[in-house]
């Protein structure tokens, strides 16, 4: 334990480590303390809150339930938050619970890492009907994030619509399509798999607004659609036929040359027999979301063709041509934005914290604000796998690094690690620590073999609260 003292040490020596405070736990939060705890010639103290009892964010609840090899990854995490210079502070939530000035005042250095928590709209009319729905509310709710538990989708319905044609889209599309009896063996959340037990939905109705070389799917995840059992991916011969613009993006882009070769083979395909169908239908932009009673009974849609724009990039642009496909259900895909941060600088167009290589930068002076920093999609915005987020956050930490140089200061009293927990305290603020959540974690493993699956996750604040006695 470090003594107060007023003697100047330099910043990130053993006698007065670096202390930071990153908020936020999910792959951008983890890779920035990975990152930290491995300077080589700094000692840094590495303080990790997350507003949720349970690390690992768009890990746990964005990453599908099917795809639990990308969440392999958390073994990685496992391995930072084991350095004896890691902490976990669980169900403490930023400027809530704990302030701007409270971190500044115990630590050097704060990141970011917050994600993004809310979608993009489409900004077209009838989107507040009911049965219009947000990808992001749906994902978390299949994943049992704790905020979204009560949270309903109406599946009663023949056919659905999703807008967009990313990879979220495309884990919207799969789970609504998918075999429950497999999903059953994931780490989906019970009341998502008995309500998609009872869906009606046979025909899923994906529609991409640019064409199939400007796709944003990965090719694995549209093959995977392809190859469900149960379910024809139905494509449209017209949609996948190249203008001369998009025919040249094909050189430069493998994604694009593997999605197109795939999507012009399933297109010879035809309707084929299988009882589900999802349709990916593209240059297909929903104009308006129609409505009976409240809520959604169809979507309008225009074709499009697409144009140059002043930068080169081929943009969609409507031709008057409509239709409306009725449906129960629209499910809105085309992105996440995030969300203000109190006492944080943040660009209301961009969803993100403005900065420079991770610096944060005040809007109204243009300079940096000392002692601030951001990672992952509050950075960059909401793109790239989960592997990305580890250049970006080290190279967040580099300007971290560099701003210590030469640094020196005393060990005040909130700079000793004790005294954040001592705050939390005096506030009343319950936390969990990491060998709490290794706790819920093994409960959480240990009932999902029981019910024949990988994870029984906890979907209650209380009940995590319980499960750890506190
Ligand atoms: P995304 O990849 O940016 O895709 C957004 C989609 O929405 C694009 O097709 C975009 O079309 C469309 N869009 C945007 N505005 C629209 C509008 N007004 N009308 C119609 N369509 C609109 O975003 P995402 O799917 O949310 O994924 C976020 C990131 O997470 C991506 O990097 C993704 O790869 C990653 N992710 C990966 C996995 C995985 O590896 N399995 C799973 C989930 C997410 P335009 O291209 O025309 O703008």
């Amino acid at each position: 334990m470090t003594e107060v003292t007023n003697h100047q040490y330099p910043v990130g020596s053993e006698q007065r480590p670096l202390r930071t405070a990153i908020v936020g736990s999910g792959p951008s939060g983890f890779y920035a303390a990975e990152a930290l705890l491995q300077q080589e010639d700094v000692v840094v103290d590495v303080d990790i809150f997350d507003r949720l009892p349970t690390p690992y964010g768009l890990v746990r609840f964005g990453v599908a339930p099917d795809h639990q090899k990308i969440k392999n990854v958390i073994r990685v995490y496992e391995r930072t938050a084991a350095h004896p210079r890691f902490r976990f502070f669980g169900n403490v939530q930023f400027g809530r619970d704990l302030q701007a000035e409270d971190l500044t005042a115990h630590y050097d250095q704060v990141v970011f890492a917050v994600g993004n928590e809310t979608d993009r709209r489409l900004n077209i009319p009838g989107e507040s009907f009911d049965g219009s729905y947000t990808a992001t509310a749906f994902v978390a709710w299949y994943n049992g994030h704790p905020d979204y538990v009560n949270a309903h989708f109406n599946l009663d319905h023949r056919r659905v619509v999703v807008v967009g044609i990313g990879n979220v889209a495309m884990d919207v599309a799969r789970v609504l399509a998918k075999s429950t009896d497999e999903l059953a063996k994931t780490d989906i959340s019970d009341y998502a798999l008995e309500s998609l037990r009872k869906s009606r939905v046979k025909e899923i109705v994906i529609l991409g607004r640019r064409g199939a070389a400007q796709a944003a799917f990965t090719p694995k995840e549209i093959k995977e659609i392809g190859s469900l059992d149960g379910v024809d991916l139905v494509v449209d011969p017209a949609d996948v036929a190249l203008d001369e613009d998009s025919r040249k993006l094909l050189a430069d882009s493998k994604q694009a040359r593997q999605n197109v070769t795939y999507l012009t083979e399933k297109s010879g395909e035809g309707l084929g027999t299988n009882p589900k169908k999802v349709f990916l239908r593209l240059l297909r932009s929903p104009v308006e979301i129609t409505g009976e009673n409240g809520k959604v009974a169809g979507v309008k849609i225009e074709k499009n063709v697409l144009y140059k724009d002043d930068t080169g990039s081929l943009r969609p642009r409507g031709t008057d041509e409509y239709e409306t496909l009725s449906c129960g259900a629209v499910f809105r895909s085309v992105g996440y934005h995030g969300v203000p941060l109190p006492g944080v600088p943040f660009h209301e167009k961009w969803g993100i914290i403005p900065n420079e290589r991770g610096r944060v930068i005040d809007p109204k002076t243009r300079k940096f604000v000392p002692g601030q920093y951001v990672v992952g999609w509050m950075k960059r915005g909401p793109s790239g796998l989960v592997g990305d987020n580890k250049p970006d956050s080290a190279e967040t930490v580099r300007c971290m690094m560099e701003d210590i140089d030469g640094k020196v200061a005393p060990v005040s009293e909130n700079m000793q690690p004790q005294a954040v927990e001592r705050l939390l305290s005096s506030r009343n603020i319950v936390y969990l620590t990491f060998a709490d959540w290794k706790k819920l974690d093994s409960l959480e493993t240990e009932n999902g073999k029981k019910a024949g699956k990988v994870r029984d996750k906890f979907v209650s604040l209380s009940d995590m609260l319980n499960a750890v006695g506190k």
